[in-house]
């Protein structure tokens, strides 16, 4: 090696160069990031822990930034520490570096502050060469295994330290070129099936490949392998794909990379080798107790890969009792248990560990805080702070508000029976039901036809993502509960089943045949219907009924933190009293959004509405209205009284009336006879309605300045509701809100007309109710004389759908044609009809707030776009000050726990 005599390394502060750690000691610790890397700081804290990490040592950053000052030279004294690093290793583990019977070999990985997935590089295996192979051979007894292991660390270290390229006609890589000649050499399909002969003489093509195009010889010593090794990490810190993502993340190059090299340990040396992963507590339930899979003799990536379905960690009642880790390998298995327990208390989280043990020896190789169910979230947390492990407000802060979701998702109704064809993993839970597809492209096309479908695959891989996200539930003949199909399914929150090992499937006919004990062989063909259970890992034909969902039963006592913490209230958009009744059920505190338009659909009312609109006068249309009036009394009255105590926000009629039309001949045919004119004259009305941009027309406020009789009828028909109930001693709180407006004028015009009905009805009725008049906020115009505006308003209430689509200028209906390209060409990162655009429209809130309660300080102020239940957007909202958001009910818990978390992350 070359070394720089420069003193630059020693100027920093006389740290050490290379950090030891392994056998319950570390020169570092967890909290030396910056030294270290992430990965070396872990591992040096899990040491510390006295975990059986297998032992190694950390090359620190400052040498990185050593390195590229000195001219990519090592600094003085490297050599020395890293022999005395290695000479660690080799008295822990009992193998000697590039000895010829019982070699060690080693892992040499990079390791920023941050962890920078697939930028930097890897090398296993290190210390293998044509001595040393045979050792291992000799020690695994398996020869297969050391050639297969030679082969590949020949092509790592090929491709990452020598720099091989790829060849540049057919991009292929040449190692990749090589092993497939040798497969169609040998009469093979899988690289399985190549024997250690066939490996050895691929090692030995390699090698000459690469003194071919190199020029090189390829380093059989072990020590010129390693600092080879430790180069080229160095050197990948400046390799494009990682100074991209630097400059995408804003990392400074100054940062450098740590170099861990680590004692390899091998899960698949014979029977009494094994890897698994392991959680600390129930993924799928939160359960306190230990959950995992593990496989005998094979590499870590067979677990996860699906290839082969693993074995449960715990023994359960089930026939897998015997074939659990916990039989099998009883003192590995209390020492992971331990293991475990130190590690779960030491982070304070649920813990995700890679674990392999080698020739009956335990090693800990990861652990890292576990990805979990919605269920799993609510009740570890809520656990946790009984376990006196964290407090309430860590408790909520470890929440997604988004996973909450699918503790909100349906289940199967348990006493509907079940026609069950097979039986997988409960992966994921849920219920989906939907068309039987076999492949992601099939699922998006099917689903762009508006079908709903299931996607089932022997095992899913990235590239299937597409298709999972289309589907409604995904099955899986193979792989695990930690396989790629039952992970990503968990994080989406979708209904999956995975390792249902009695399908057979058939790509190319379209179909999966299963053998149903008592039926025989049945056949689910392309676009056949059926149901998964995600819970209880059951396939039925047909389509089950499903039921709404059941919360861990720490759900309500987690959400009652969220409500103590938060300081936004929660209402919800609600239409009808059973949304009502649910949003009650989902907590909401009120309705914020009652909007009237859907209930001029109904069945039973829609030609009414239809005469009101085709009405030439005004007496026409009061005559039309008396016919509406009782059904939007009875309509107020059901939604009042099951939000009896809490305020609901009714908003006067807001779309363009054309969107209740008559647009067939039968149509037109009933509103001509019910106005009592020709079929040519109600076309004639209907065409005199058109407009060619309709979302700017006569629709919201403007309709009631022209046709003041709308709003009329609509205001006699809540406070008549409204003192009805009161009369019967229900405590209805009516908000009576104004659409669209644009221009204080128009507020005071219709706030005259409310209050002169309301005043009308009340003396009639001989009773009083409280109500108060408030707008929406959906024009920027409005945000800009909200102080003139709030002179007649009681409240405000942002509508951010429209408020986006007239500051974007971006049409509600019409932009979903390119909005797409611009997410794709990260214009946009979120859809801004989803989260808010704090930047334009936030801005104009702001300016709405400001002036609106530079007129009236306690003006009431909310929001009521689709933005009220997105975590962000609610954020966002509790620091501008607002007092409510109102949302979807099924959204109402997912935004009181972003309400609560937006309070507590001002703490
Ligand atoms: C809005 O514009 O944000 C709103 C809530 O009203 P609508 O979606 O009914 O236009
Ligand atoms: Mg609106």
């Amino acid at each position: 090696m070359t070394t720089t005599s420069e003193p630059e390394v020693a100027a920093q502060a006389g740290r050490a160069l290379v950090y030891r750690f392994g056998d319950g000691t570390s020169d570092g610790t967890g909290e030396m990031r910056n030294l270290l890397g992430g990965k070396g700081a872990g591992l040096a804290e899990m040491s510390r822990l006295n975990i059986p990490v297998p032992p190694g040592f950390t090359v620190t950053t400052e040498v990185c930034n050593a390195f590229y000052a000195a001219g990519r030279q090592y600094p003085q004294g490297l050599d020395a520490d890293v022999r005395a690093g290695v000479a660690h290793i080799e008295r822990i583990v009992g193998a000697g570096f590039g000895d010829a019977e019982n070699p060690l070999l080693l892992s040499v990985r990079s390791g920023a502050r941050v962890s920078m997935p697939g930028m930097m590089d890897t090398v296993l295996n290190l210390g293998l060469n044509d001595v040393t192979v045979e050792g291992l051979a000799e020690r695994s007894q398996n020869p297969r295994f050391a050639y297969d292991s030679y082969r590949r660390f020949v092509a790592m270290y090929g491709d990452v330290v020598l720099g091989m390229e790829r060849d540049p006609v057919s991009d292929r890589d040449p190692f990749e070129a090589l092993l497939a000649a040798k497969k169609q050499a040998r009469g093979v399909e899988l690289d399985t099936e190549l024997d250690a002969e066939a490996l050895k003489e691929l090692v030995a093509e390699y090698k000459a490949e690469i003194t071919e195009q190199l020029g090189v010889s390829f380093p059989d010593d072990s020590w010129e392998q390693l600092w080879g090794a430790v180069g080229a990490v160095f050197s990948s810190w400046e390799n494009p794909r990682a100074v991209v993502y630097r400059d995408i993340y804003g990392y400074p190059s100054d940062w450098g990379t740590a170099v861990t090299l680590q004692a390899m340990v091998f899960g698949n040396l014979g029977d009494d080798c094994a890897t698994g992963v392991v959680f600390t507590r129930d993924a799928a339930t939160g359960e306190r107790r230990l959950s995992g899979e593990y496989l005998i003799n094979a590499q870590g990536e067979d677990v996860v890969a699906g290839a082969r379905t693993p074995q449960p960690v715990i023994a359960s009642a089930s026939a897998d009792y015997e074939r659990s880790f916990e039989r099998a390998m009883p003192d590995s298995y209390q020492q992971l248990e331990r293991a475990c327990a130190t590690l779960e208390e030491h982070f304070k989280e649920m813990q995700d560990i890679e674990f392999t043990v080698q020739q009956g020896r335990l090693w800990i190789l990861q652990t890292r805080s576990g990805k979990r169910t919605g269920h799993a979230m609510v009740k570890i947390a809520v656990d946790f702070v009984e376990e006196g492990v964290i407090d309430r407000d860590e408790a909520l802060r470890r929440q997604s508000p988004e996973q909450l979701e699918e503790l909100l998702h349906p289940v199967f109704d348990q006493d509907v029976e079940r026609d069950v064809i097979a039986k997988g993993l409960a992966a994921s839970p849920g219920a989906a039901v939907g068309r039987v597809v076999f492949s992601a492209d099939e699922a998006a096309e099917w689903v762009s036809r508006g079908e709903r479908v299931t996607l089932v695959r022997n095992e899913t891989s990235p590239e299937d993502i597409e298709g999972m996200i289309a589907a409604q539930g995904i099955l899986t003949a193979r792989g695990g509960m930690t396989s790629h199909a039952a992970v990503v399914a968990r994080g989406m929150g979708k209904c999956c089943v995975t390792g249902c090992g009695s399908l057979k499937i058939e790509y190319q006919q379209g179909r999966f045949t299963v053998d149903v004990p008592g039926q025989g062989s049945v056949t689910v063909e392309r676009g056949d219907v059926i149901s998964l259970d995600g819970t209880t890992g059951e396939v039925m034909l047909g389509e089950l009924p499903a039921l709404d969902p059941v919360p861990p039963e720490e759900y309500d006592l987690l959400m009652q933190w969220a409500d103590d913490a938060r300081r936004l209230e929660v209402r919800a958009n609600a239409d009808t009293p059973a949304d009502a009744a649910k949003a009650r059920v989902f907590g909401a505190h009120g309705i914020g959004l009652c909007r009237t338009e859907h209930m001029f659909f109904g069945d039973d009312r829609v030609l009414a509405v239809r005469e009101m609109i085709c009405a030439e006068n005004e007496a026409e249309r009061r005559e039309a209205l008396a016919k509406i009036l009782p059904m939007q009394r009875d309509d107020f009255s059901g939604i009042l009284r099951a939000m009896a105590g809490y305020p609901v926000t009714i908003r006067l009629l807001d779309p363009p009336l054309h969107e209740f039309l008559p647009t067939d001949e039968p149509e037109l045919l009933e509103v001509a006879e019910a106005l009592g004119i020709t079929l040519e004259e109600t076309e004639r009305r209907v065409a005199a309605l058109e407009e060619f941009n309709p979302m700017l027309g006569h629709r919201g406020v403007r309709l009631a300045i022209t046709f003041p009789e709308i709003y009329e009828t609509q205001v006699q028909a809540i406070i008549e509701a409204a003192c009805d109930l009161v009369a019967e001693g229900v405590d209805a709180k009516p908000e009576i809100m104004v659409p669209l407006v644009g221009m204080e004028a128009e507020l005071s015009q219709i706030r005259d007309l409310i209050n002169a009905m309301a005043r009308r009805v009340m003396d009639e009725r001989g009773t009083r109710v409280d109500f108060s008049i408030g707008t929406m906020i959906e024009l920027p115009r409005a945000c800009m004389v909200a102080d003139r505006i709030a002179e007649y308003a009681d409240f405000f209430s942002f509508g951010t759908n429209d408020l986006t689509q007239t500051t974007y200028g971006l049409s509600r209906d019409d932009s979903s044609r390119f909005l797409p390209a611009y997410l794709d060409r990260d214009l946009f990162t979120r859809d801004p009809f989803v989260e808010l655009d704090r930047d334009g429209v936030g801005a104009l809130m702001r300016i709405g707030i400001e002036r609106g309660r530079s007129t009236k300080p306690d003006l009431q102020v909310g929001i009521c776009g689709e933005h009220g239940g997105d975590p962000s957007s609610v954020e966002f909202c509790h620091q501008r000050g607002l007092d409510y958001v109102s949302c979807s009910p099924f959204r109402v818990p997912i935004a009181r726990l972003a309400a609560a978390q937006a309070a507590l992350s001002e703490d």
